[in-house]
């Protein structure tokens, strides 16, 4: 058994808010994605500092559980897990940038993902410095229009590269738009496409589903799966709860309890209009902690699109967030919590157990991922957990 126990960020008597990251729970949804994964390798998608929960602790919990392969964006976070995992196979899937670039790569062992004839022919010249045809991945787009070769240069690329052998790929992989729609019927032309361009690839291992994608069953699957929101307890599919845990709990610390009267109005442009007499806890996050501003309360006219503004929980109840996040501060109404029954050093959950992240992020108008990878530097940061043994 690993044991998790650490705190970093903020001083606990010094923060505003708290972040709580369970590594059971990231163990647990890590091990379901596995078994859901049926016999595929299931990577870590780890870049963004692992969705905001940082990989100093993501990356040594996932290879504690057995997790061998690590996806990140771009190369400095590459070299950063590097650090952490010595063995691990790591992708780097944002490319080459430039041949200046190359040996950073080669020298963190890090695995580029060629998404682009510019690509290729860097790591070809890199290659041929090293005298090593060094791994690499290709990526070939079959319908995001995002990275990638297009289909027909993939096929064209591997006809050549099977008489030059110049390149060694270890990873075909695509990259699904709209695995979190099943329905969506740009998932089944998106397999077809990909299963056409494996074949040209012959042997070597095939990669497709990200978080939703593995919850499309066996024709997505291929050899590796690269799960990301999943793993941090996102929901990874549009309106069907799966059986993840919630790995991140955020909590801020009440600063002022305050009675206010009916008539009276909450918060920056006065448009909380309050109709009775309204207990309110001003909590000490906002929007420079990833609290975006977008998640105001009911009737702030920037909520249009989605009129329900954000919750929080705290002393066992749903509360609706007052008026405007601020910078700072957000105001919620604890008038129906019991009285005193919330004071000031109380902490209220934002998200978590109680409040589902992907609830709070839909009431800001955003997804999970953008909740995350937004928190900001002020929190107090704690791990807790641990990993057994499977
Ligand atoms: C971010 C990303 C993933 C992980 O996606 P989730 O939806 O978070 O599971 C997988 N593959 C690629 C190419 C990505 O960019």
């Amino acid at each position: 058994m690993t044991e998790f126990n650490s705190h970093s960020g903020a001083d606990p008597r010094l923060a505003g808010g708290r972040l709580t990251i369970d590594i059971s729970a990231l163990i647990a949804n890590y091990r379901l994605l596995r078994e859901l994964s049926d016999g595929a390798r299931t990577a870590g998608v780890v870049k963004a500092n692992a969705y905001g929960l940082g990989i100093e602790t993501v990356v040594p919990a996932l290879l504690a559980a057995g997790c061998e392969d690590f996806f990140v964006a771009l190369p400095e976070e590459g070299i950063a897990v590097r650090r952490l995992a010595t063995d691990a196979r790591i992708f780097v899937l944002a490319g080459l940038f430039e041949a200046e670039a190359a040996p950073f790569y080669s020298e963190a062992r890090l695995i580029p993902v060629l998404n682009t004839q510019r690509d290729i022919a860097i790591w070809e010249a890199h290659c041929g410095t090293e005298g090593a045809a060094l791994p690499c991945a290709i990526h070939v787009d079959t319908g995001m229009n995002r990275l990638g070769l297009t289909v027909e240069r993939a096929l064209a690329y591997a006809r050549e590269n099977a008489l030059t052998r110049a390149l060694e790929p270890v990873l075909l992989m695509t990259h699904l738009a709209c695995a979190d729609e099943p329905m969506h019927p740009l998932n089944l032309k998106q397999v077809e496409a990909f299963r056409r361009v494996r074949e040209a690839y012959g042997g070597i291992e095939a990669s497709m589903a990200n978080s939703p994608g593995i919850f499309l069953g066996e024709i997505t699957r291929f050899d590796l799966t690269r799960p990301g929101i999943a793993l941090y307890g996102g929901q990874p599919v549009n309106g069907a709860s799966k059986p993840l845990r919630p790995v991140v709990t955020a909590e801020a610390r009440i600063v002022q309890v305050r009675h206010a009267r009916a008539g009276e109005s909450a918060s920056y442009g006065a448009h909380a209009m309050l109709e009775r007499g309204t207990t309110i806890a001003v909590a000490a996050v906002g929007y420079a902690d990833g609290y975006h501003r977008s998640g105001s309360g009911a009737g702030v006219p920037l909520r249009a699109a989605i009129p329900q503004g954000a919750y929080g929980f705290v002393a066992g109840r749903r509360v609706p967030v007052l008026g405007r996040v601020t910078m700072d501060l957000t105001l919620f109404d604890v008038t129906d919590c019991a009285p005193d029954t919330v004071q000031p050093g109380d902490h209220i959950e934002l998200f978590g157990p109680n409040i589902p992240i992907d609830e709070a992020a839909h009431a800001a108008g955003t997804i999970a991922y953008e909740l995350l990878t937004s928190l900001g530097h002020r929190w107090q940061r704690r791990v807790v957990g641990a990993v057994t043994d499977a």
